[in-house]
């Protein structure tokens, strides 16, 4: 049996910098993986230590893919820094559920994205994008807190030109190169503002802990029902599979049982918003 411990072997083939403190990584995968959108990996960078990212690229069976990471810590300060095309990584998995795309399907979906948090859901919006007819309309709600924060704004005219599909950015602050909406990603979906079938949807969010909290809070309060809001869990974790208890919420692992978790299930256990 393979050892879930060893990383495999990958190779950095570009690197873009998406935002001052975004980078994503390309890499050439040494044996060919499958992973569903929304499963992550365990990205080990040798001498360092390794972090769990969910890949930003279309998911499936893949010899390639990116990973995007914000720059926080000794990991990602290493990937930001050190590593250069060319470089050799290991990476596991992928590990937990991925989203329950058969459940999605015939829906609305509505994606809620802050700062980083829209590189997992990139992979969510290429999976629904690919099997485009099989939902009634895609709407990504997207917030950083500057212009020059929002990741892969070089795709946003492709994505607004999908069928069904509309995109509403929003920045937190005032700023001189941004006409756009200010606010925090939840003035989106105020219930004057968002176009969405509420009764027929499911929402999916993903960025920073708080943002999911009052995304929430807001989700419910006009009409979204617990079990109709996925939200990533991406909180600290280690093995990946449910072993050393890091990540657990209730009786669920985030790492094995999400870490896209439905509101409903997790809601009333006391750690949920930490
Ligand atoms: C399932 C999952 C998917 C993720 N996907 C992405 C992704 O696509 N892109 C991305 O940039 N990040 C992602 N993250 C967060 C990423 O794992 C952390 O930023 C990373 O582990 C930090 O490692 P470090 O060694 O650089 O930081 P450390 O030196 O360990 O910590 C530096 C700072 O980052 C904070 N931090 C550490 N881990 C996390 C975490 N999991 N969440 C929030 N803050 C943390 C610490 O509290 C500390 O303040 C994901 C996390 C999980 C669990």
């Amino acid at each position: 049996m393979d050892n879930i411990y060893y990383p495999r072997g990958t190779v950095v083939t570009d690197i873009k910098e998406d935002t001052p403190t975004i980078k994503t990584f390309h890499f050439e995968l040494d044996e060919p993986l499958t992973y569903k959108a929304g499963q992550f990996m365990q990205l080990t960078v040798p001498g360092i230590g390794e972090a769990p990212f969910t890949p930003s690229s279309c998911p499936g069976e893949v010899r390639e893919m990116e990973i995007t990471v914000l720059q926080t810590g000794r990991v990602t300060d290493a990937l930001h820094n050190e590593i250069k095309v060319g470089d050799r990584l290991g990476l596991r998995g992928p590990f937990g559920k991925g989203y329950p795309m058969e459940r999605f399907a015939g829906k609305e979906i509505l994606i809620v994205g802050g700062g980083v948090g829209l590189a997992p859901l990139r992979s969510l919006i290429y999976a629904l994008f690919d099997r485009i007819d099989d939902f009634k309309k895609i709407s990504i709600c997207y917030g950083a807190k500057t212009p020059h924060d929002l990741c892969f704004r070089d795709e946003f005219d492709e994505w607004t030109k999908k069928p069904n599909t509309s995109l509403n950015l929003t920045i937190d602050n005032p700023h001189p190169d941004w006409d756009g909406t200010v606010g925090l990603v939840t003035c989106l979906l105020e219930k004057e503002r968002i176009d969405v079938d509420i009764k027929n949807s499911y929402v999916v969010s993903c960025g920073p802990e708080v943002m999911l909290k009052f995304v929430t809070l807001k989700l419910m309060d006009v009409g979204f029902k617990a079990n109709q809001i996925y939200l990533s869990m991406n909180r600290r974790m280690s093995c990946g599979i449910g072993k050393c208890a890091r990540c657990n919420i209730g009786p669920y692992y985030l790492c094995k049982d999400g870490p896209d978790m439905c509101y409903e299930d997790i809601k009333d256990y006391p750690n949920v918003f930490e």
